[in-house]
């Protein structure tokens, strides 16, 4: 008997999203998604105030595409939302100063940042996850949901694709939590997946980003946007045209444990996968490359706090300056060290006497003075 398997269409795409969406929703199996009246909530990749052109964040473009191809599809209400990383202070900010905000009103559809609220909570969901889990109540107010993300790689997942991008919804306690409080953070994206299924996931490769993501690696130009109904395979095809095997990330590893996806339930349609596959620099490379003797310690640190460290120290090697060579501890990971130095609140908990700097997470300028002083000893 054959099976029925999920198709994953990827396109070239050089950012004429007005020409691409029609045929990646089509090919994709979608086209028919929306149906007259329905509402849409779109939620793109918004970490942070990074323009799209640095691979950080999704392209206004692709998000006004979609919103004229849910219209023409009879749409209702549309609706633009997302929520930056845990404590933005300003998290419409994020909106405005990436060019989401002008392009959604253009449009004449709504837009807002998750962190307002309110938030629907799921209490004891799983182990995976933090006893009270809070995703936005948006996620379930509107009848259809489309995710769209961005083709990068992270610091501690590997990648962030579809299912990571989901993380967006939940309450900024929430992000903390998946860091410092439940016992795996791939695990806890696995099983917040099982709680929201979006209708269409779209990954946007067009600009991507390699290196060290999710926000301070470098553009990869790669020039092609993934889509399908089911995000895990959406996911499984995105990493492996990255040039990753689906163990090497363990976001999929464990969807795959749990019966969740199989690449042998995949249909690729559009573009061959091996024509375009290319390996993209992994985080811990690029690392290595550019902050040679980087001592770390941050297991289980926000991924906010260890990219401003990181973009701080970066910052100081590109200015004539050095590493510290001694440890640098963020997030809640004991050290003995007793030269250790300690960035962000709660490595400050356990600083003890010793040099500490803090913030939720520190600002890049606060870090990079600081780091100098160390750097400087040497
Ligand atoms: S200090 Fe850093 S690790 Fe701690 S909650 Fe804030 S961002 Fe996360």
């Amino acid at each position: 008997m054959r099976r029925n398997l999920f198709p994953v269409a990827i396109l070239h795409s050089d950012g004429e999203y007005a020409e691409v969406v029609p045929q990646l929703v089509r090919l994709a199996e979608a086209q028919d998604l929306i149906g007259a009246g329905e509402s849409v909530l779109i939620k793109p990749n918004l970490h942070m105030e990074q323009h799209w052109t640095t691979g950080g964040t999704v392209n206004p473009g692709l998000v006004g595409a979609l919103i004229e191809w849910a219209k023409e599809r009879g749409a209702g209400r549309i609706m633009v939302a997302d929520g930056p990383y845990m404590s933005h202070p300003h998290p419409e900010n994020v909106f405005v100063e990436t060019g989401m905000a002008e392009v959604v009103e253009a449009q004449g559809a709504e837009w807002t940042a998750m962190p307002r609220g309110p938030y629907r909570s799921f209490d004891n969901a799983s182990e995976h996850l933090p006893p009270r889990l809070e995703i936005s109540e948006l996620v379930f107010e509107f009848d259809r949901l489309i995710n769209v993300a961005v083709m990068k790689t992270h610091l501690d997942c590997q990648v962030t694709l579809g299912m990571k991008n989901l993380k967006g919804c939940i309450s900024s306690a929430n992000k903390g939590a998946f860091h410092y409080e439940v016992p795996d953070i791939n695990r806890a994206i696995v099983a917040l997946n099982r709680l929201m299924t979006p209708d269409l996931t779209i990954v946007d490769g067009t600009l991507g980003m390699e290196g060290i993501g999710p926000g301070t690696g470098t553009v990869a130009n790669f020039g092609h946007i993934f889509a399908g109904r089911h995000t895990p395979s959406v996911d499984v095809i995105a990493a492996a045209a990255m040039g990753f095997e689906l163990d090497e990330v363990p976001v999929l590893k464990f969807a795959r444990e749990q019966g969740m996806v199989s690449p042998d339930d995949i249909r690729v349609v559009g573009e061959e996968l091996e024509r375009i596959r290319r390996r993209f620099e992994r985080a811990h490379e690029a690392m290595l490359r550019e902050l040679p003797g980087l001592h770390l310690c941050a297991e289980g640190a926000c991924s906010s706090c260890k990219l401003n460290v990181i973009r701080a120290l970066r910052d100081n090697v590109r200015a004539g300056g050095a590493v510290p060579d001694c440890c640098i501890v963020m997030g809640k990971t004991a050290c003995e060290d007793g030269e250790a130095i300690f960035l962000g609140k709660c490595a400050g908990e356990q600083a003890a006497g010793r040099p500490h700097l803090p913030g939720c997470p520190p600002r890049v300028e606060k870090a990079r003075e600081f780091l100098a002083q160390f750097a400087a000893r040497e």
